[in-house]
């Protein structure tokens, strides 16, 4: 049995974790922790944190993993690279396993990404459109970010310095070297991922859409799971599913 504490226990994300845990063989939600409890005083008696917050609270969680040698899974989104940095630094300390999008299909999704971007090459526009709900407070998404990323990298570009985000006025014609990036907000959209690629006469799009956080949810406690007894290191859902 493999025992979880769930960081952000009463947002949307963490009922989702601690509904999917109580229906899972083999795991047990050893604690939950939101805002005013102290993980500090539980994590001794579990075997693993899941951490699904805000941005500013990762790193401290971070911290008292590695203090009490537990592995971490952050499912949280919208760390600046700084942030992400001095996190990933305790990766020499415990095992972390970090994934924009913890769901089955995304992953596939992030796989055929490369895939169709190699096949169809650089003849190809390449933009990300998501949607999500009127209450997320980062964009563009995590996993939008994640499939620029991949982009980025089948294109020898830069995230940083190559996407285009959102257009806007005289933006004059679109060039080849760009990577357009998309958010769309409202209603309860749980996560909505389109990756266009556009030629001379052909489109294609590869889309995820997930209708519940379930799929989100089941994916970490897997990966919690998963992390217990790995050596230290920094680890994604492609290595949990073996797609890496
Ligand atoms: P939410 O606002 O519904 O819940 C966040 C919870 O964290 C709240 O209950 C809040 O009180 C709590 N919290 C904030 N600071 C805390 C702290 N210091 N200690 C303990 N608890 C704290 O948000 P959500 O929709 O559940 O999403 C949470 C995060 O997960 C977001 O960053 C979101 O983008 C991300 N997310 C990731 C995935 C994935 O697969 N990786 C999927 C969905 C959401």
């Amino acid at each position: 049995m493999t025992k979880v504490i769930i960081n952000g226990s009463k947002g949307r994300m963490g009922q989702a974790l601690i509904d999917c845990a109580n229906r899972m063989d083999g795991v047990e939600v050893a604690a939950q922790v939101d805002m005013g409890d102290a993980l500090a005083d539980v994590i001794a008696d579990a075997d693993a944190v899941i951490d699904f917050t805000l941005k500013d609270a990762t790193l401290d969680v971070a911290k008292l993993c590695a203090a009490n040698k537990k592995p971490l899974v952050i499912g949280t989104t919208g760390h600046e690279d700084d942030e992400r940095a001095q996190i990933t630094s305790l990766q020499s300390e415990i095992p972390i396993v970090w994934a924009s999008n913890f769901s089955t299909g995304v992953n596939t999704l992030f796989w055929l990404t490369r895939k169709a971007a190699e096949i169809l090459g650089p003849d190809f526009d390449l933009e990300v459109v998501e949607m999500h709900h009127r209450h997320k407070v980062d964009a563009p998404s995590g996993t939008a970010r994640t499939l620029g990323e991949i982009l980025c990298d089948v294109r020898d570009k830069s995230y940083n310095d190559d996407i285009r985000h959102g257009r806007e006025g005289m933006v004059g014609a679109r060039t080849s070297e760009e990577i357009g990036m998309h958010s769309l907000r409202g209603g309860s959209v749980v996560g909505d991922h389109t990756v266009v690629y556009a030629g001379d006469g052909a489109r294609v799009e590869l889309s995820h859409k997930a209708a519940s956080r379930d799929t989100f949810a089941n994916g970490a406690l897997r990966a919690a799971v998963w992390a217990v007894g790995k050596s230290p290191g920094l680890y994604d859902m492609q290595n949990v599913l073996g797609l890496e």
